[in-house]
Formats: structure tokens, sequence, C-alpha cells
């Protein structure tokens, strides 16, 4: 959690020119606050990073998902392209649109597979919902062509590859718009916090508005303002844009040191030629936020799971657990939710118990993922080294 290692003065010095003024809410109240305006700093910064026109920043990488999906105009009975492999919430955020979630094929990138989204479409495709897993990215120039071909929206959710770039260009720019998380256990965090970018004003104009009831946020009086359509309140603190902008400038930091942490962990790996490594489109732009390799089968990889915790070095076997992988995801299957979703009245529901990916499924089966921390000693990675080398040796 390379974010929260992190948490120091800098934080705290941010939160406290919004404690002094005592104006906690992003918009107005232009006397008052003095000119501290951490919401508008946090866009700002966040858009020129990415090269991009604008930036919305809202209360969850969720939130960020269903504003994409609403500033698209996606909602009712349209069939989105989703990945099996991924945080759950992207899937929750279509549903709660209204639209249907389509699984698809990933590919050894551990995200969607062009050949994967060409499958899944039907006429009653509309868009693409991206998962940028885990520091890296997917085939883009191949993904985008397809969406291109096909008339398709791009939402592209980068939350778990804040940094990452695919040849020079960063994740999170190559669709209609990108989603980004802050919570607790990102790249980078704002206690709660997420974000919206895009170059396109018409959506941008929609996420800002969505996110706030429909307000148009023109003027200065928010009594004043209009608010042209409906939304909700995914609306986010000064409080917590302060901590992210703090945390947001020491994101060129955290990514060169766990650049550097993961080419010592891949020293240690490359000395087991059974073990092979993630398909990194273009290596140079991986984040490093983790190491992730493959076994040959699902009975090594389950042993060197097995061996890996009894050495205490934690990983992740995403085949078994029911966090990140459509196969372990009860709730979706049975479609439990707090009410009736809006599917079950417009849409064809698919058979979520009867899902065949047999692709991704002989991936996660071979698929084990370390962290990569940031504040990892010299002393701390050797012994690290060792103790992996110790557990592998037992595997192959
Ligand atoms: C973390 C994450 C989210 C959700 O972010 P929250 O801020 O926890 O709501 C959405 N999509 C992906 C891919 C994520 O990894």
């Amino acid at each position: 959690m390379p974010g929260t290692e992190l948490f120091g003065d800098e934080e705290k010095r941010e939160i406290q020119d919004v404690l002094d003024t005592g104006i906690l809410f992003r918009y107005n109240h232009e006397v008052e606050r003095k000119n501290i305006w951490k919401a508008r700093t946090f866009e700002k910064e966040f858009a020129d990073y990415h090269n991009v026109n604008y930036c919305h920043f809202c209360s969850s990488g969720t939130a960020a998902d269903i504003i994409s999906l609403a500033s698209c105009g996606i909602g009712a009975g349209d069939e989105v392209i989703v990945p099996p492999y991924t945080f759950i919430a992207p899937i929750e955020s279509v549903f709660t649109v209204g639209a249907v979630p389509v699984f698809a094929e990933i590919d050894e990138t551990l995200c969607l597979s062009p050949e994967g989204i060409k499958g899944a479409i039907t006429p009653g495709t509309k868009a693409v919902l991206l998962v940028q897993m885990f520091g890296s990215m997917a085939h883009m120039n191949e993904i985008v062509k397809v969406c291109n071909d096909n008339n398709l929206i791009l939402i592209e959710d980068a939350a778990p590859a804040l940094g990452a770039t695919y040849y020079g260009k960063p994740v999170g720019t190559f669709g209609n718009i990108g989603c980004f998380s802050f919570d607790f256990f990102k790249i980078i965090t704002a206690g709660e916090g997420g974000a919206v970018i895009t170059n396109d004003q018409k959506i941008y104009d929609i996420a800002h508005m969505y996110s706030d009831h429909g307000h148009d946020h023109i003027g200065n009086n928010r009594g004043a303002e209009q608010h042209p359509i409906l939304g909700l309140n995914f609306r986010n603190s000064e409080l917590h844009a302060a901590v992210g902008l703090a945390q947001f400038r020491k994101l060129d930091y955290i990514i060169e040191k766990q650049r550097a942490n993961k080419k010592i962990l891949q020293e240690a790996f490359e000395q087991f030629p059974g073990i092979s490594f993630r398909d990194i489109p273009d290596e140079n732009g991986d984040s490093a936020t983790f190491f992730t390799f493959f076994l040959p089968d699902e009975a090594i990889a389950k042993k060197a799971s097995e061996e890996l915790n009894k050495e205490g070095v934690g990983n992740a076997y995403w085949y078994v657990n029911n966090f990140h992988y459509l196969r372990n995801w009860e709730h979706l299957k049975d479609l439990k939710s707090a009410y009736k979703l809006p599917l079950r009245t417009y849409g064809k529901i698919p058979d979520y118990n009867n899902i065949n990916l047999p692709v991704t499924d002989s991936i996660m089966k071979r698929l084990l993922m370390i962290q990569i921390m940031v504040n990892w000693t010299e002393n701390e990675l050797s012994e690290l080294t060792t103790k992996i080398t110790r557990a592998l040796r037992k595997v192959f």
C-alpha cells in the first residue's frame, strides 16, 4: 500500500490549510475560504499530469465508474463489456445504471483482450469498461481499434494502474473517459476518493453536474445555480482532496521506488525456468505496483502459494479467494442486491451462473501476485528474495 506507507507532514500541512479556513465544502464560500481550493487544485494537477483537458474529483472509484457510465449516456438495457478479473466495483456500477454487464475473456496482460472484446459484441453492446489491472495495461492500440471499428464507447477504469503509461501515454486517457480510485488500498490515497478524466467537454459537464444533484456550478452562489439534469451526490470534501493532493505529489517517487524494487524481485524469480511473467505491453510503462507471475499449472501454483505463505511471503492466489475473480462471486451469480435491480425490469438477464471463459480460467489458475512496497529497506528486500528462493526451491 504505497501511498499509506508515505503518509506524513505533507498531508498534514494540506489538511491544516483547510482546517484553518473551516470551509470543508469544495464549492462556493469565496471569501471565507481565502483562496484555498483543494479539490480544484487536485483536478488541475491531475489533469495536467495526464495531459487531458478535464478532471473531476469525486467521492470514490466506484462513484467514478458510475459517473463515467452516466456521463457517456449508458443506461437501461445497454450491454457493457466487462472483465471477469477485476475488483467488482465496475460491475456493480453497470448494474446500478440499469445496464447489463457482459463478461469477456482476458489475456496474459490480465486485462480484457482485443479478441475477447470482439467475441462479446452484440447489437446491444454500447460500451467497453476496461480495467487496467494491477499496475500495468491492456493491448491498447488493438482495443482502441476494436472500439472504433464497432462504434463502442471506451471507459477505462485505471484505478489499479495510476501512473502506468503505454508508449508514453498515461493509462486512463485512451477512451472517452478514465476512472481512478484513491481509497486506502490504492497507489495513492485520499482516505476515500476518486476521479474521472476526459478531453470531452460534454462528458465533463455531465460528470460534474451528475456528481452534485445536477447543479451546473455556474456563478458564485450555489443558490443561483441551475440544475439541468437529475443527479446524485458523489461529491468529496476539501479534507479528502487535501490528502489526495499531498499524496499525488509523491506519485513519481512511489513509482520510481516500486520499479527499482520490482527489478530486484525479478532477478530472484528468473532463477526458476518454470516461472513465466505477465505480458506487459510496454515494460517501460509498468507502474510496478505488483509482481505478477505464472506457474506451469494449477497444482504447482497452489503449492507455490503455500510454500510462500509458510515463509511469510504474502501472496495473492486470486483463483481461490473471492475478491477479484468472477468464479467465486456467489452474490453476482445469484444477482443478490438490496433491491430489485433495474436490469430485472429492463434487460434480458444473462445466466451469470454459467459463464464460460476457458482462456481466463486457464490464466487465473496459474497466477500468483506479490505486492511491492515502497519502504522496503535493502535488508528487507534481500531477506524477502532469500525467502522466495527457499520457498520456490521446494516447488521446482
Ligand atoms: C478500487 C477499485 C475501484 C473502487 O474504488 P473505491 O474508491 O474503493 O470505490 C473501482 N475499480 C477498480 C478497478 C478498483 O480497483
